[in-house]
């Protein structure tokens, strides 16, 4: 398989997306996006938590892509298989 399923898992603001634009508290208490002004009053542990369930959709995504190519290969290669061989004895 050539296709790159690497995905970046870094927090990341569940607003705009951005990873690079967080403004922490001292006690990480509180954290701000400062790209869309997204607040996260819960702080990183919030900002965890919200990631944690994008991350788990993003698992969820790769798996149904990995799982269709897997059948397209095996589809492919049954129809080639059959094309080749016109007289197929069953045993
Ligand atoms: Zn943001």
């Amino acid at each position: 398989m050539k296709k790159n399923y690497n995905r970046s898992i870094s927090l990341r603001c569940v607003v705009c997306g951005s990873a690079d634009h967080f403004e922490y508290n001292d006690d990480k208490t509180y954290v701000k996006c400062t790209l869309c002004n997204r607040e996260y009053l819960g702080g990183q542990e919030e900002l965890q938590e919200m990631n944690e369930a994008m991350i788990t959709e993003e698992v969820e995504s790769i798996k149904e892509e990995v799982s269709k190519d897997v059948a397209k290969e095996l589809t492919e290669m049954f129809k080639q298989a059959f094309r080749g061989n016109k007289h197929i004895k069953f045993r």
